[in-house]
């Protein structure tokens, strides 16, 4: 399908966007790679009436160190965050789990701000940047505001980001070399996740076992208390709810997050 009409803008700079934003609200969306929005756009599900290009606003791709943290700009392509040797080195579960969302064209287009903002649980990213504790760095007119990405998420396809608000910025701690592990099943090569398990240091992010990106609470507070890695795996599909759709039933999801965190942890902890 074709989508409705709508302006155009594609400001020069963050500040433009911003004011942009204050002045239209939610009658506007950003538009980043434009790998989630359009297809949203073509369906009709959304018909905003104003688009603001941020795709080409270079002051939004970087990634840096910054003391115990890696700060990663928000219109940083999958690509970049995929084959950067600071990623690499610091944050080698981030570079992998880019390395799995798509194909080379989604990666050379998608943003890391773009795939956190969209709030899709099947999404890659968000589950994995949950796994590392990252924060979301949220910027409008009325300032910064830093937000953990546990306090991120609301819903499906929804955040705790105000109309007026960009993201900026996506914060992991640098993790150096503790074990992580990316576990994504699919049927086919370059799919989206049926599910997925990020494992980093203890901790467990699952992508696509509810209405938000989760983290499997039980397995990783067992871990914590000793069990072994089999028993904690048993715990990881806990206080979930997964979907149910053509690519699987809810009881088929809950088996699929244990054998794969069983997987994941075991690649993490013992590899
Ligand atoms: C064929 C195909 C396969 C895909 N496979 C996968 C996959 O396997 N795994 C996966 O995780 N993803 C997958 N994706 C999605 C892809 O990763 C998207 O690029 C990503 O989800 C959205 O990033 P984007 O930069 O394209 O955002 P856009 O599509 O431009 O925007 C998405 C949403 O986020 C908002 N937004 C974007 N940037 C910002 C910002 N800086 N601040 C505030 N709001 C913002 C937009 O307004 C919009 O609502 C796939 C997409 C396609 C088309």
């Amino acid at each position: 399908m074709i989508p409705v009409g709508f302006a155009y803008e594609r400001p020069d700079a963050v500040e433009g966007a911003l004011e942009l934003l204050a002045e239209h609200g939610e009658d506007a969306t950003v538009l980043a790679g434009g790998h989630s929005l359009l297809p949203v756009m073509k369906l009709r599900l959304g018909t905003p009436e104003l688009i603001i290009d941020i795709g080409r606003l270079s002051e939004l791709s970087y990634v840096r160190v910054e003391g115990d943290e890696v700060a990663i700009g928000a219109g940083t392509r999958h690509h970049a965050v995929e084959t950067s040797d600071v990623v690499a080195a610091e944050v080698p579960l981030l570079a992998a789990v880019a390395r799995t969302v798509g194909d080379p064209q989604v990666r050379h287009r998608g943003t890391l701000g773009g795939s956190l903002a969209h709030a899709d649980p099947a999404s890659d990213l968000p589950a994995a940047v949950l796994a590392l504790g990252g924060t979301v760095v949220l910027r409008s007119l009325r300032g910064d505001r830093y937000v953990p990405i546990t306090a991120f998420y609301t819903g499906v396809f929804s955040s705790v980001r105000e109309p007026d608000e960009l993201v900026v910025e996506v914060r992991v701690p640098r993790t150096g070399g503790a074990g992580w592990a990316y576990e994504k099943f699919t049927r086919r090569a370059n799919d989206w996740a049926i599910v997925g398990v990020a494992v980093v240091d203890g901790r467990v992010g699952l992508v696509n076992m509810g209405s938000t990106p989760l983290r499997a609470s039980a397995t990783e507070a067992a871990l914590a208390e000793g069990a072994s890695i089999v028993d904690a795996a048993m715990l990881a599909d806990r206080d979930t709810d997964p979907p149910a759709d053509v690519a699987g039933t809810k009881e088929y999801r809950r088996h699929l997050a244990r054998v794969f965190a069983r997987r994941a942890l075991t690649t993490a902890i013992v590899a």
